[in-house]
């Protein structure tokens, strides 16, 4: 499976649906996320905030809205 990396310059925020590269839990996280996002199974995290869009350290299969 090939990794893709999203790099669109938008500036609505969004959901992602990603998949925990250790625990392989998917869960739905914000693009945008102020505070650490972690996997909700294993407690990996999956998100870290950088002042814009959240720094993604998961998996995204999808992008919602
Ligand atoms: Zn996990």
């Amino acid at each position: 499976m090939k990794k893709r990396k999203i790099l669109i310059p938008e500036p609505k925020s969004k959901f992602l649906y990603v998949r925990c590269p250790d625990c392989g839990n998917e869960q739905i996280i914000f693009d945008h996320a102020s505070m650490l996002v972690r996997c909700g199974v294993c407690n990996r995290i999956l998100a870290r905030p950088t002042g814009g869009t959240a720094k993604i350290e998961a998996h995204v299969l999808k992008v919602l809205g």
